[in-house]
């Protein structure tokens, strides 16, 4: 351990973001870096615990002690290395990750002042590919074949994990191309689309193949392999059946984050198809993460006004949530870059139907409500407050979560990962996942 007292004397220091003035007509990432003297100094903050919590509260079983220790001293190759052993992609996850790890961090249990484990990870991986000791694995084949249908982070990570150790990989997904919703549903602000085709590229060399364009049909899954991995995501989204649902003007927030994203990777689409806020007023409806994504990118296309209204009260401001503690993720009040671009945020809001005029919404009738607890137990009660209001709109986009999906009865080679097998989650846990059923599938074949 270089500097187990470094934490004591030297503050947490987060890149940040490039200023809203400058961020806000592009959608370059907004996160900028530290310098290298400073990335090792954070770096240096971390103290080698006894117990690393970090270990336990990151799904990829990451370590952030030992390649920190490794980039405090300049060794970034073996930090790299060490990363790379747990994390086979720590350029989405550097980027993309809520950091687990970095709420189970000592440090943020009386300090409230973490390592800065996920932005290490970038540097970390950003320097491995700019020196070039990313290394192309030419591995030795084993005759057998899987195929993997889903390119999201699942599908990449299983596919990474077999190819490595052996297996033929063959990778369908439905789309143009691979990446899941890390191409197709987060905004480009936070992750540019050429880490993904820079990634991508190495999978390729190294021997996975990818057929795009292929939707495949679960109940029929493609013949001449030894086993198979449905990584195929949660492609249906929550919608919301009230009156006026069919007005034109509300969408699906995938409909225009993957649109948006199509949009800068040079896709043209035509006018009356295009999914755009320029000059409206925007609701979204949906407190969470895809919300947050749908605020950012209103704003990059000009909107007048974006307000994100949530059914669930507002959670616990601050860094702790005492029904939720360390070090566990606190379910505490969360403002994204997005939000801090400018937008309002209201809570306890339930919509009760869209108005509109000659089949163009107009606004939506909303009503303040709150949550009692149920005297039986179970589910809290809904309770209206006040009178109902309506919030002008001539944009809504819905991001209230999706659906979990059901397989059909699959063949004992059949495996399923990521968001596919556990409904909507995050980045890091789907690769963890399509991790898992890599080696279960390797076990499987192994008999
Ligand atoms: C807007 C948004 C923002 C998000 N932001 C973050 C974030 O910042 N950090 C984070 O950690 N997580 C984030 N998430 C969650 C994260 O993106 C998902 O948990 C993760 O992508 C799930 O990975 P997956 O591989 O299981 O599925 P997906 O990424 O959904 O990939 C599934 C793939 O399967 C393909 N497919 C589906 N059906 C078929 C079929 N029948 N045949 C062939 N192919 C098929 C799809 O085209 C897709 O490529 C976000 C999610 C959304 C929607
Ligand atoms: S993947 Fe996420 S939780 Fe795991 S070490 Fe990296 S930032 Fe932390």
């Amino acid at each position: 351990m270089g500097n187990p007292k470094a934490f004591l004397t030297t503050p947490r220091k987060e890149a940040g973001y490039r200023p809203i003035h400058d961020r806000i007509h592009d959608f370059g990432e907004v996160e900028q870096t530290l310098n290298s003297n400073d990335r090792r100094l954070q770096a240096s903050r971390c103290m080698d615990c006894g117990v690393p919590f970090c270990h336990w509260a990151c799904p990829l079983g990451n370590k952030p002690p030992e390649w920190n220790d490794a980039l405090y001293k300049g060794d970034w190759k073996l930090a790299y290395k060490l990363l790379n052993s747990t994390n086979p992609f720590p350029e989405f996850t550097g980027r993309i990750c809520p950091a687990l790890c970095e709420k189970a961090c000592i440090l943020n249990l009386t300090e409230h002042e973490p390592t800065t484990n996920r932005e290490d990870e970038a540097a970390i991986t950003e320097h491995a590919f700019e020196e070039d000791y990313v290394d192309v694995v030419t591995p030795v084949r084993n005759g057998k074949r899987v195929a993997v249908i889903g390119a999201g982070p699942a599908g990449l990570a299983a596919a990474n994990e077999l190819n490595h150790l052996g297996y033929l990989v063959t990778v369908y997904d439905a789309r143009e191309n691979a990446g899941g919703l890390l191409r197709y549903g987060i905004p480009n602000f936070k992750l540019n689309k050429s880490i993904i085709d820079r990634r991508l590229a190495l999978l390729e060399k190294e021997g996975i193949v990818f057929k795009y364009n292929q939707p495949i049909d679960l109940k029929a899954l493609p013949e001449g392999y030894d086993a198979y991995i449905v990584a195929t995501g949660t492609p249906e989204a929550r919608d919301l059946t009230v009156p006026g649902r069919e007005l034109r003007g509300i969408y699906l927030a995938l409909d225009m984050l993957a649109q948006q994203n199509r949009v800068l990777a040079g896709m043209e689409f035509k006018k009356d198809e295009l999914v755009n806020a320029k000059g409206k007023d925007v609701l979204v409806i949906g407190g969470g993460d895809t919300g947050s994504d749908c605020i950012g990118t209103a704003h990059r296309q000009g909107c007048k006004s974006v307000t994100q209204i949530e059914i669930m009260p507002k959670p616990v401001e601050g860094p702790v949530d005492p029904q939720n503690p360390w070090p566990n993720w606190p379910r505490t009040l969360k403002t994204t870059s997005s939000h801090e671009e400018g937008c309002t945020r209201r809570w306890n809001i339930n919509t009760l139907e869209f108005i509109g005029k000659d089949g163009k919404l107009t606004g939506v009738k909303v009503q303040e409500i709150d949550w009692k607890p149920n005297p039986e137990g179970g589910r809290p009660l809904m309770v209206e407050k006040g009178k109902p209001e309506i919030i002008k709109a001539d944009m809504v986009l819905l991001a209230m979560g999706f659906l979990k999906p059901s397989h059909p009865q699959y063949a004992s080679n059949v495996f399923v990962a990521g968001d596919a097998a556990s409904g909507a989650s995050l980045v890091v846990r789907a690769m963890a996942s399509g991790i898992k059923t890599a080696a279960n599938v390797d076990k499987f074949l192994s008999k």
